[in-house]
């Protein structure tokens, strides 16, 4: 845990394990992230509860199918190793769907246990000869890391694993976008495109996560990266890549400059006008185009807003939490439109957490590696105006008695949670409303006479 000024609560001193935690499975980062490929599937290599818990999590989420496979760990397998649960579940996967690749993930069981799932896979791939699909391994033990981790692990195994280089295209970008909504994954690609550059996004679930009604029963859902894009990563002229926590050495497009020379532009992600300016800087650069008119139409709209809003919002206290690139980014952007972040928390444990949010707001308190009792400890020592989060924090806001902002994920009591735009000049300014709204909402309905005119 990252040291903060607060004390432990005398609640806390008891208790070595989680109590409502801060953040999700390490292979469930990974399994969004093999979502993301065209024809893909993911394939957990552990027992059935995991894939089970994945499952129910990102459907509840993204209320589209999700299927999941399993290696299926018996007690046998625990005690004596699952090479053979693990050659069976890639035959079942491979007749069963016909994928282009399998994401192979190990869970806390199979890693604990050290089965050697590169020279399982070697050994099964040997035995199936040439052909077949893909198949990627990641290392993701949950007891180490959190969902993101299982995500930025999975996007450096696919470049990895499948990315060739090959003669440069000046106007291909790689853009690894961070765990972003299906909305935000359409609104990246518009923007990137709208500078005339083609747009290689890793991963891209925001059909297969965000799709239309189907006429007819899909084993795997249309979308997703195809695997001709991921060959081509290493020719492109840049790779932005939007994590601040991540380690360069371990991620995606640390891989694509090591392997390829390919540039990488680290960024946070785009939420507020300066984080979105840098976005839009690094386009201009790569593309040698102007901001595009209808995007420097939204910022402008945007600069309105916040003029017309600082009135109701300037100073008000707000809490964040989640995972830590979003907090980062929202407590930046909430700092640019006059809110006090006055604490932020997220279960994820990089180590840059405190000093980036210190870079952003520097007068927060911070928290990670922590779970959501820890957060109500040291909520209960501050005082609040509004909370930013997923809907993992809705005991905590309904407590507190203040509005809760729902971003992020999980958000498994609203609807729209795929629809919900974070990023970009347009995402912050549907995100400034819905917070402006929901304290102005607070402000009546905790007032006796409930003025109508605001
Ligand atoms: S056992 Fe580990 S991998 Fe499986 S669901 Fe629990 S935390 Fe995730």
């Amino acid at each position: 845990m990252t040291h903060t000024t607060l004390p432990v609560h005398p609640s806390r001193q008891a208790f070595t394990a989680a109590r409502n935690a801060c953040k999700m499975c390490t292979p469930l980062g990974a399994c969004l992230a093999f979502t993301g490929i065209e024809g893909a599937v993911p394939l957990l290599h552990g027992s059935q509860g995991c894939s089970t818990y994945i499952r129910r999590y990102l459907i509840s989420h993204f209320r589209e199918p999700m299927d999941i496979a399993s290696s299926n760990f018996s007690e046998q397998s625990a005690i004596f190793g699952g090479a053979d649960n693990l050659k069976t579940a890639l035959t079942n996967v491979i007749r069963s769907y016909s994928p282009t690749c399998v994401g192979v993930c190990t869970t806390c069981l199979s890693e604990t246990i050290g089965d050697n799932v590169s020279a399982i896979v070697g050994e099964f791939r040997k035995g199936a000869g040439d052909g077949g699909p893909a198949i990627v391994h990641a290392s993701t033990p949950s007891y180490y890391g959190s969902h993101f981790d299982g995500y930025i692990a999975a996007v450096r195994a696919i470049v990895e694993q499948l990315a060739q280089g090959g003669e440069g295209e000046a106007d291909l970008v790689n853009v690894i976008p961070g765990m972003v909504s299906p909305a935000d994954l359409r609104y990246i690609r518009e923007l990137v495109e709208d500078f005339g550059l083609k747009c290689n996004l890793l991963p891209d679930y925001a059909e297969r996560l965000d799709g239309s009604a189907w006429a007819e029963y899909q084993k795997i859902p249309a979308g997703g990266t195809p695997m001709a894009d991921i060959r081509r990563m290493g020719r492109a002229a840049a790779t932005l890549e939007m994590t601040t926590v991540a380690d360069f050495a371990k991620t995606g497009g640390g891989a694509l400059s090591a392997r390829f020379g390919v540039r990488r532009i680290g960024l946070g992600l785009p939420i507020g006008i300066d984080a979105t300016d840098a976005l839009c800087t690094a386009l201009q650069e790569v593309s040698g185009r102007p901001l595009p008119r209808r995007h420097a139409d939204e910022r402008g709209r945007l600069v309105d807003a916040y003029v017309d809003g600082h009135k109701y919002i300037a100073e008000k206290r707000v809490l964040i939490f989640g995972e830590e690139d979003m907090v980062i980014s929202l407590a930046g952007f909430a700092a640019e439109i006059g809110l006090k972040p006055v604490l932020c928390a997220s279960g994820g444990h990089s180590g840059r957490f405190a000093a980036e949010i210190a870079r952003v707001a520097p007068d927060c308190r911070t928290l990670d590696d922590v779970d959501f009792e820890d957060i109500a400890d040291a909520s209960g020592e501050i005082d609040v105006d509004v909370i930013l989060g997923n809907s993992k924090g809705y005991k905590l806001a309904k407590s507190l008695k203040r509005p809760l902002v729902r971003v992020g994920m999980p958000i498994h009591d609203r609807l729209g949670a795929a629809r919900i735009l974070h990023v970009g000049y347009r995402g912050t300014q549907q995100l400034f409303d819905r917070i402006a709204n929901a304290i102005l909402e607070h402000s009546q309905d905790s007032n006796e006479i409930g003025y109508s005119y605001l």
